[in-house]
């Protein structure tokens, strides 16, 4: 029996290119499999966006190759970190037998045929008018990603995204609907509109459309409730998808906008081509405009050459905004990039001192605002039941956070429940339903 087993590390983007994945190998005869023993093809579908991506990957492949010791079992490599081993990799460890860097995964079929016939295969070509994925056979399900465009045009200096995943592409807007009407009739009623820079949607398309307007269109598909994109470039973020958010009924009540730092200084360093004026002033008409409106960021400490100074900025930033969370990273310097040519003054131990002292901070916030939930009614969208106990249900309101709610009722997963909100907890809310 030919079985696999996918290991995904990364964003949405790179679980999006594992359903992917996971497709083309069903469609080839393969039955996934939740244990990796049981695999007789292994994927790690790699990210390197962390620090020292790249020797991590040869950690694990070495690890995996003492685990499995069945030399029949072959091992692909997919993802960012792939587009740049090549043939180093699979001259050294014999049980690699695929390279599929992130433009690759459309000829991953044809690239598992040849496996199957003794070939090795290297694929980290760029193709710049193929949308890697495209339409492909899902699993049925409540909430799905999908990917509207790859690639990013920024270049910020600490990011090795456009190395990886090559310049903006967007996908052509029928081609995304069709998509969504097929994941609607397979029972999904939530969406997530995936890209790196997905706000600057449509530029390279011959068709007159951006992304509110596309959003307005996605908004216009019966039978989906629920509408969320990421990630946001604060310099596309305009008005005009602020109104559209607020007019498309479907369209959640969260924005994910990077920060990243709260000093202009290091702001214009990591060429971020935004101010902290011009960012607050957005997140002020976002707020004015859509009530109850949640919003998160991402954060980078110890940017080379960060002073405390900065440092206090991107604190004040945070105590001013009021996010809902916030992802927070030490920096680390990415071969290749712009940054990485700075010299990387900032001590691990202060970079990690501060790592906390943010986290700390944006605990406290989280916490204050989920206490203020209490007693108020909110709407789920029931994903299942919680990790821990399998009696209470757990979803996410349209903010995005996570809800445990008790029931008496029998609910469905996909139903939308009216709960009542019990109790604020540091990273969740506790309720009951109530309609
Ligand atoms: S916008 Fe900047 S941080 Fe985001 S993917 Fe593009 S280069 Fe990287």
């Amino acid at each position: 029996m030919k079985t696999f087993y996918i290991k995904t590390y990364g964003c949405q983007m790179n679980k999006y290119d594992s359903e992917f994945i996971s497709s083309i190998f069903i469609e080839n005869g393969y039955i996934e499999t939740e244990k990796i023993e049981n695999a007789t093809f292994i994927v790690i579908n790699t990210c390197s966006v962390r620090e020292r991506a790249e020797s991590k990957v040869y950690s694990e492949i070495a690890r995996l190759n003492n685990l499995i010791k069945n030399s029949n079992v072959k091992i692909g490599i997919c993802g960012c970190v792939a587009q740049h081993l090549g043939e180093n990799i699979i001259n050294k460890y014999n049980n690699v037998s695929f390279i599929i860097g992130t433009e690759g995964l459309f000829r991953l079929s044809d690239v598992l045929n040849r496996v199957e016939h003794g070939e090795k295969v290297i694929d980290v070509f760029f193709s710049e008018n193929n949308f890697a994925t495209g339409k492909f056979k899902r699993k049925p399900g409540v909430s799905a990603f999908v990917s509207i465009m790859k690639g990013c045009n920024n270049f910020c200096s600490y990011c090795i995204v456009p190395f990886v995943r090559g310049r903006e592409i967007s996908r052509k807007p029928n081609e995304i609907i069709d998509e969504i009407k097929y994941l609607r009739d397979l029972g999904y009623k939530e969406i997530t509109l995936l890209g790196q820079n997905v706000n600057s949607y449509g530029k390279n398309l011959d068709e007159s459309i951006n992304f509110p307007k596309f959003l307005s269109m996605v908004n216009n598909i019966d039978g989906i409730e629920r509408i969320r994109f990421v990630t946001s470039h604060p310099k596309d973020f305009n008005e005009e998808l602020i109104s559209t958010m607020k007019d498309c009924e479907k369209v959640c009540e969260h924005v994910h906008l990077p920060l990243q730092s709260g000093s202009d200084r290091i702001l214009k360093m990591m060429s971020r081509k935004y101010t902290y004026k011009e960012y607050i002033e957005k997140i002020y008409k976002l707020k004015k405009s859509i009530n109850n409106v949640a919003v998160t960021s991402d954060f980078i400490v110890g940017f080379p050459g960060e002073t405390l100074d900065d440092f206090n900025n991107t604190l004040n930033a945070v105590k001013e905004i009021g996010y809902h969370t916030i992802y927070a990273f030490m920096y680390s310097p990415r071969p290749g990039t712009k940054a990485a040519e700075i010299d990387d003054n900032i001590d691990k131990d202060e970079k990690k001192r501060r790592l906390s002292e943010l986290i700390n901070l944006q605990s406290n916030i989280t916490y204050k605002i989920n206490k203020s939930y209490e007693g108020k009614t909110t709407d789920v969208l029931i994903e299942g039941f919680s990790k821990k106990n399998a009696n209470i249900l757990m979803g996410r309101n349209r903010q995005n956070q996570i809800v445990n709610f008790v029931s008496s009722k029998l609910l469905e997963q996909g139903t939308i429940a009216q709960v009542r909100i019990r109790e604020g907890k540091k990273n969740s809310l506790f309720g009951e339903f109530i309609n």
